[in-house]
């Protein structure tokens, strides 16, 4: 049995639900915060996630981060080597949507460009206010090699998916460095 540390950083502007989605997740869906409360600094939340047919799991750390505070050397110096990324938007924000490029931009800046990871549209929830459209969010996602969800931290759907795709990206990118090992010994 192996497990695996990944450490994930979340970003994307003020009130999209960075902290909404990661604490559900994180607390398996008892844990959706009512009062909006601006997350100061980085909040760290850990959670094990195992890998189907595998007797393997991997620990993802997700770092939290503020979108005011975030360009900070405060909060950047949590960024230092993340093993995957979660860009996230809210459909009902169009200045949302075109700040991933910038977030990405960033965290790839530091990481380096190959990091793996997720763009995330949340707030599905809200349908009728939505002006981001599904397609220009995956277009845009698949330019620039992230995968693609949807989901809604309120009503607590599609939330896991995201979560559990860089995990298995992660453990996957691991087992062909083992193999690439072996072939070297
Ligand atoms: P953060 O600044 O990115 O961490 O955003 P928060 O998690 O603090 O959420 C900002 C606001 O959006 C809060 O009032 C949340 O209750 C609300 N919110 C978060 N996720 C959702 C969602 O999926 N649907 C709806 N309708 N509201 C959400
Ligand atoms: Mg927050």
């Amino acid at each position: 049995m192996v497990v695996l540390r990944a450490k994930c950083i979340i970003v994307g502007d003020c009130t999209v639900g960075k902290s909404a989605l990661t604490q559900v997740f994180h607390s398996d869906g008892s844990h959706y915060p009512k009062a909006y409360s601006m997350t100061v600094g980085v909040e760290l939340c850990v959670k094990n996630i195992s890998i189907p047919d595998s007797n393997d799991a991997v620990e993802l750390y997700m770092y939290d981060s503020t979108g005011k505070e975030m360009f900070s050397d405060y909060v950047q110096q949590f960024w230092d080597g993340p093993s995957v990324v979660m860009v996230i938007l809210d459909v009902t924000n169009e200045k949302s949507f075109s700040s991933c490029a910038k977030w990405l931009e960033r965290v790839r800046a530091k990481a380096g460009q190959a990091i793996q990871g997720v763009l995330v549209a949340n707030k599905m929830d809200l349908d009728g206010r939505r002006c981001v459209t599904k397609e220009a969010a995956q277009e845009f996602a698949n330019g620039r090699g992230l995968e693609y969800f949807e989901c809604s931290a309120k009503e607590q759907e599609g939330v896991d998916a995201p979560f559990h795709y860089m995990a298995n990206a992660f453990y996957k990118l691991y087992q062909e460095r083992v193999e690439v090992m072996k072939t070297l010994t």
